[in-house]
Formats: structure tokens, sequence, C-alpha cells
């Protein structure tokens, strides 16, 4: 379709609604806008209009400016409390600093609206594009009072840094590219990485993209606040019914949890195995055993959950050598290892801390060692109040397990 068509017919573009919903009230908490067209063969999509930088600034400011409006008509006129998200694109932003879309806003606030109720969505590329040269362009559109939301985060590699410096209230992932995939956990970990930093920032996180049960539970597991997609509802020409998905979550987060839960269980259940029969080998310890002795006789008593075994004192020196698995299953020690320090690694010092108060032992997330490259947890056990054991599980061990992954 031909852009001046679509000028020509401005009156048949209709904003749509897309609900987001909350994870902590099941409820609508907001609505993202999205042109469509009316034709005879029903409503079409109108992202390719937005998208298209080929397709002349005025008329996409014009088509812009055109649902806005009647997208802020259709609010203001159902008295919403949600949030309404705008998407914008961010070289036309900077293009007139902002006037068109703040006039706009500042026009419906003189008949009410709360600019706390807007979201402006910038995508991250476009930002990143352009935020070195126009810092003071966007923390200048931070003060208006209406929220900003990154969209499209780590669509090409996240900018950690940028969101950092960005501060947006809210943060966009799509999760439609996982569509059908078993997920490579690596996205996990990026989008973990990206909870946490959100949770540092004060962002939200939102998971755009749900088609389908395990999208929604992936959202869950990785700290995603708000959600959005087909799975949970279609954009529409009207608002819906705050409570309509309410049910319908309230029921799957309940799966979700029963599911964790027997990964939680299984992990008690692996810690509490390992603590007895560390206390087992503890009681064979003579006094004069050296360190090496001792994890020797930890490697022979934990054989079936181990591949390297050490000891570190309560600042992180390592006191013993690695008892570590060979190839062939045996187990070698190898003396590097002394006296290397541990301190710097992530949780280690409120992991010993954790050690001292509660004496008893912990078993670690899962993370990738750096020599063997795999996935594995970390069992560790305070032997005394200087001397703690460390424990490498394999995945082998993990995988062979029911709920340790
Ligand atoms: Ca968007």
């Amino acid at each position: 379709m031909d852009p001046l068509d679509v000028m020509m017919t401005k009156e048949k573009v209709i904003p749509y609604y897309q609900p987001i919903f909350s994870a902590d009230k099941q409820l609508v908490v907001g609505y993202e806008v999205l042109a469509r067209l009316q034709t005879e063969e029903g409503d079409k999509s109108l992202g390719w209009f937005f998208q298209d930088k080929n397709i002349p600034d005025e008329y996409r400011l014009e088509l812009d400016e055109h649902i806005q409006k009647r997208a802020l008509d259709d609010f203001m006129g159902t008295d919403q409390s949600t949030f309404l998200f705008f998407n914008y694109d961010t070289s036309l932003l900077l293009k007139d600093n902002g006037d068109t879309f703040i006039k706009t806003l500042e026009s419906y606030q003189q008949k009410g609206l709360k600019l706390q109720q807007i979201v402006l969505e910038l995508k991250e590329d476009d930002v990143a594009e352009h935020f070195f040269d126009n810092k003071h362009f966007f923390y200048y559109i931070q003060s208006f009072g209406f929220r900003l939301a990154l969209d499209d985060v780590g669509h090409n590699g996240s900018n950690l840094d940028l969101i950092a410096m960005f501060k947006p209230n809210i943060i966009k992932v799509d999760v439609s590219f996982m569509e059908d995939e078993e997920f490579p956990h690596l996205y996990s970990e990026v989008h973990q990485s990206l909870s946490m930093l959100s949770r540092k920032i004060g962002a939200t996180l939102l998971f755009e993209g749900v088609s389908s049960f395990s999208q929604l539970n992936y959202a869950w597991r990785n700290g995603g606040r708000y959600y959005q997609g087909f799975y949970l509802r279609s954009p529409s020409s009207t608002f819906v019914e705050p409570g309509c998905c309410r049910e319908k979550m309230q029921k799957e987060f309940h799966h979700f949890i029963v599911y964790e839960r027997k990964k939680m269980e299984a992990q008690f259940t692996l810690t509490n195995d390992l603590t007895t029969q560390l206390k087992q080998t503890m009681k064979t310890f003579s006094p004069d055993d050296t360190y090496d002795e001792m994890i020797k006789k930890v490697a022979k008593d934990c054989d079936r959950y181990a591949f390297r075994i050490y000891v570190c004192d309560a600042e992180g020196f390592q006191q013993s050598s690695n008892a570590e698995k060979n190839d062939q299953k045996e187990w070698v020690l190898l003396e590097e290892g002394r006296f290397k320090n541990w301190s710097w690694r992530p949780y280690f010092l409120e992991n010993i801390m954790r050690m001292n108060i509660e004496k008893r032992g912990f078993l670690s997330d899962l993370y990738t060692d750096i020599e063997r490259d795999e996935r594995i947890r970390t069992y560790s056990y305070p032997i005394s109040d200087n001397l703690y054991l460390f424990l490498d599980i394999p995945y082998n061990y993990l995988f062979e397990q029911e709920g340790l992954l």
C-alpha cells in the first residue's frame, strides 16, 4: 500500500489497544497503542508505516499525532486508570525536540490527563544511536512526568551501560523470537542480568510477544512483572475488562510455583544428603590429617557427587590442593590450586558468613565452570570456624537427577 493512500484515508486509521498485565495484581495495568487501518478485508496493521524511514517525517508525525489523539479521546472518555503506551520514533522525537508529542499531551493535560499515566516507548537501538550526542534531550523529556519505556531491549544484544544511564521506567523485552524453541539457557542468563539491573535502577521488566504457556513461564521466571501478548489477550479496538485474565494467570502461576517448588525440594534433598555424608566422613578425620588428606577422604566418600574438592579459609585462601577427578575417573591432587584466593567471587563472602552463622552447608545456583565450560553447582560446608569445604558437582550428575538444572 502506498503511504500517500494511508494519509488520504487518515480517518480510517484507528488505534488498537493491546493490554499489558501485571503479575502482582493479575489485572490490566496498561495498553500499548497500535495503529490499524480499517479496510474492507478487516483492520490491517500499520506497523510498517511507522518503521519505514523512507516515508516523509511529516507523514509519520501527522499520523502519530492522529493516533495519539484518537487514543487519548478513548482513554479519557472511558475514564481509564491504567497506563497508555505510545510508540515513537526516536529520531522524529529528536527532530522537533519532542514538541509535537509534548504539545499533544499538554492539550489533554488541561482536560484532566495525568501525565504519569502516559508511557513513551523508544526502541533501544534508536536510543543507543542517539543517546550520547543528545543526553540533555533525554534528561529533558524525563522532566515532564510521563514515563519512559525502552522497547525491543536485547534485540541486538543489550547495552547495559546505556540502560543504566537512560534509566527507563520500563524495560520491554520481546520473547517472540523464542517461539517453539527449547529456550537456550543463555537467553535466560542475559534476561536474569537484565532483571537484576532493572531492580537496581528501579525499572520494571515487561515481557512482550508472549504467545504460549512456556513464554509466560519464561517471563515469570526471569523477573518479568508485566506481560503482553496474544497468549493473554490480542489487541482490540476497545479497552478490556481489567480482570479478564486474572483467573488464567492465577492458574498458570500455580503451575509455575508447583514446578519451581519441586526443583527447590530437589536442591534441599541434595544439600541434606551431602551434609549427612560429610558429617560421616568428618568422623574419619584424624587430628594430624593434612588438608590434602582430608579432601582425599571426602573425594572417596562423595565420589558420585563431585569432580573437584578443595578447602579454603574464611578469607578465601585455598588451603588444600584441588582434588580432581581425571578422565579415567580417578582422583588426583593438583597442587597449583593451593593459596589461590577466591574472595573476589560473587557471593563468596556472603556464603562464608551464612555458613558461619547457620553452621550448615549450602548449594550454589547453577553457573558455568570456566575450566570445564559446563554448568555446575557448588556445595559448600563449614568444617570449622575458619575452614570451608567446596565440592563442585558436575553437569552429568545434575542432569541425571530430577529438578537440579
Ligand atoms: Ca512497542
